[in-house]
């Protein structure tokens, strides 16, 4: 092959693992989303902020959870997978009964990339099932494993109208084992703002540093003058300021998401940089 030849080649083969990387980040990315509504977090000048809890339900630690919410007395969002769901049915109800939000986070917590349409729906369906019959009857939001989303996953949920919410404050994914609860709780606290949407891990007995930086968080964010609503409250137009927008909508990788892509903070960047939290516990 000629000089020139061996450069084109070299030429495509960068591109095309660039192209890749942008493909992967943008997965990754909380803020971003190929079709459909996702919200990070809500414009809004109200202090309000909504507490989210992925995974679980877990009946080791469910009165615990229970206990420290209604002394709190916090309402919040719990992102379950309908796995555990349907092994602790009694767990979903005791959630909705306390005045909790449950959410969609998938059957299985499998990354929702490069999946087929019968498994999204599948994955969708069948946990959306489970959280009726634990009680649940107000709108429910999904939440895609891993924050992963591509292709398959946002053109079901656009298609079935349902809305993705992620987050913008992430208060303990990349917390690595024997993260204090304050340092987690007081991480959190600096980037909260007025419409912010909070994860975090509780479920797992392994995750006693985060239940207790729960307490924390709210009392410091108390002190400041937040109050705190469910995510179904925060979406509703109460907050939203006028002509402010909530969600994000984009097009089938148009130019938009390159741009926004271009100015993303740090989550999608991590990817590159801190090694994913192992096991079914990471986000
Ligand atoms: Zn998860």
């Amino acid at each position: 092959m000629s000089k020139a030849r061996w450069m084109t080649v070299a030429v495509a083969v960068t591109a095309a693992l660039l192209g890749l990387r942008g493909l992967w980040r943008l997965t990754k990315s909380p803020g971003t989303q190929v079709l459909g509504t996702l919200v990070p977090r809500v414009e809004t000048s109200e202090r309000v902020v909504a507490l989210t809890f992925d995974d679980g339900p877990v009946p080791a630690v469910l009165d615990d959870v229970l206990d420290m919410l209604r002394v709190l007395d916090v309402h919040a969002t719990f992102f379950v997978t309908g796995s555990e769901l349907s092994a602790a049915p009694g767990a979903g109800s005791r959630l909705v009964q306390a005045g909790h939000e449950l959410g969609n986070h998938s059957y299985s917590h499998s990354r929702m990339v490069l999946k087929t349409p019968w498994f999204v729906s599948r994955e969708i369906e069948r946990t959306d099932q489970l959280i009726r019959a634990a009680g649940y009857s107000g709108e429910i939001f999904f939440r895609p494993p891993f924050g992963k989303k591509l292709f398959v996953l946002p053109w079901y949920l656009w298609r079935t109208g349902r809305t993705s919410v992620t987050w913008d404050v992430d208060a303990d994914s990349t917390a690595g084992k024997g993260v204090a609860a304050m340092s987690i709780a007081g991480r959190a606290a600096e980037r909260v703002r007025p419409g912010s949407i909070v994860l975090f891990h509780i479920w797992y007995p392994e995750r006693s540093a985060s239940r207790a930086a729960v307490p924390l968080l709210v009392r410091t964010l108390r002190d400041r003058g937040f109050r705190f609503v469910t995510v179904g409250q925060l979406l509703s137009k109460k907050w939203v300021q006028a002509g402010a927008r909530w969600h994000h909508e984009y097009a089938l990788l148009n130019w938009r998401v390159r741009s926004h892509l271009a100015r993303l903070p740090s989550p999608g960047v991590m990817l590159w940089t801190v090694p994913e939290p192992s096991g079914h516990h990471a986000i």
